[in-house]
């Protein structure tokens, strides 16, 4: 391997026409931190002029060297730089100058390909800019523009959108236009599409519409929690899509009705008090999931007990009580086997003796029937989204809050795409 060669393979440059002397490498004080230096040069025959294209002939001639300070990546722990003294010509056709180009930095840019792809990748981690800028010995600055230039060079496709899509939203960044950003997603592979700022009405309408007609009929089914203008903006956007409304937010629905029907009752009636705070949970478990062999102390109840014969006790206490919790089992029950009579039986036939906080639950299940009837008739979740939401608040937790929205957006697109990618080749693997 020629000495040129070796250099090349350590610092990773795929530009063949950078070479290097024999004694290339120094080490020196740059802004006062001892660093190595490398010295190259770049020169070869350039095919034509960079000013009027002529192609090159024996009136383009050598005209000197111009010398430009590159940052590389580290160096066994030591900032790295390389000094590269670039070939200069002059076109006699155009009376011009130029300097020839190398793929190792953009023109007038002094942070090299490497820096950049190092920073990219950095930044697929949970980590913070202030931390990259710092092992990369970059500004916050080029992280900042590096992060956002590899985002903005991924246009959306606009002819194109998955069958089935799942909505979602999550608190933003102060900066943004509404507190609750939206996000979404291909449903059957969690694909993260896009974010948009604001997950209002008018604004998701105008950013849905730059979807081809064709594209947005393609959309068979989207899932999506019980946020109203999301119905209004499927039904408009997505004409043909059938609206599914997510299992988790149904089930939580009635298990939040429950539960407030037993705060209630609780603070009614205190003697009962203790038990209902220490079995909460007991009552939002599935009934079939409820232990009827196993004893154990209870300090509430001063004796051996099973899960069972707590829950038997607590429904004996009011009529009300155990009708709501018999409807809240059969609507998760229905939910989970996917079991459309069951669901149907239950909205259809609502004892008298239902809580009023159940009643409301059971106004909005009706109101929303046929759309319960899609989850249940469908696989779809927005269980897939689960993942990208636990990225955002870890992205939030080290960013110190983001400034600009346009920012933690192509952080979260970075890191979801790498995770993604990881995922999909642990998929591949098995
Ligand atoms: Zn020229």
């Amino acid at each position: 391997m020629s000495h040129t060669n070796c250099i090349s393979t350590l610092l990773d440059l795929k530009d063949k026409n950078i070479t290097f002397s024999k004694n290339c490498i120094q080490e020196t004080q740059i802004k006062n931190v001892r660093s190595k230096l490398i010295l190259g040069t770049l020169s070869f025959q350039p095919t034509h002029c960079y000013h009027c294209g002529h192609s090159f002939d024996s009136n383009i001639i050598k005209h000197g060297f111009k010398t430009s300070r590159i940052k590389l990546v580290k160096i066994s722990g030591f900032d790295a730089y390389l000094d590269l003294k670039k070939q200069r010509y002059k076109c006699r056709h155009c009376d011009r100058t130029f300097t020839l180009e190398t793929s190792l930095v953009n023109p007038n840019c002094f942070i090299s390909t490497p820096v950049k792809q190092a920073i990219f990748l950095e930044a697929s981690h949970k980590k913070s800019e202030t931390d990259i800028a710092r092992e990369l010995n970059v500004s916050h600055s080029t992280v900042n523009r590096v992060i956002h230039s590899s985002y903005e060079e991924q246009p959306l496709p606009f002819n194109s959108l998955p069958k089935v899509l799942c909505f979602d939203e999550f608190k933003s960044v102060k900066s943004a236009e509404g507190a609750m950003s939206f996000i979404f997603c291909d449903a059957s592979n969690g694909k993260l599409i896009d974010i948009v700022e604001d997950r209002r009405l008018s604004t998701l309408r105008t950013y849905f519409m730059r979807f081809s007609k064709a594209a947005r009929e393609g959309v068979t089914h989207v899932v999506i929690d019980m946020y109203a203008p999301y119905m209004t903006l499927i039904k408009e956007v997505f004409p043909k899509a059938k609206i599914v409304l997510d299992k988790f937010h149904i089930v939580q629905l009635v298990s939040r009705a429950l539960n407030k029907t037993r705060i209630r009752f609780m603070n009614q009636n205190k003697e009962f008090y203790n038990k209902f705070k220490h079995y909460w949970r007991l009552l939002l478990k599935a009934q079939e999931d409820l232990n009827a062999t196993h004893y154990f102390y209870s300090n509430c109840f001063k004796k051996m007990i099973s899960q069972q014969e707590i829950i038997d006790f607590l429904l004996a206490l009011d009529p009300e009580l155990k009708e709501t919790y018999d409807f809240y089992q059969t609507v998760q029950q229905a939910i989970k086997l996917r079991n459309l009579e069951i669901f149907h039986h239950a909205i259809q036939h609502p004892s008298d003796l239902l809580s009023h906080e159940m009643k409301t639950a059971l106004k909005t299940l009706t109101h929303y029937q046929d759309y319960v009837k899609n989850t249940i008739e469908t696989p779809y979740t927005n269980g897939v989204l689960e993942g990208i939401n636990n990225n955002i608040k870890v992205i939030k937790r080290i960013a110190f809050g983001y400034r600009s929205f346009y920012h933690f957006k192509a952080r979260i697109l970075i890191i979801h795409k790498y995770t993604f990618e990881q995922k999909k080749k642990r998929n591949q693997a098995v």
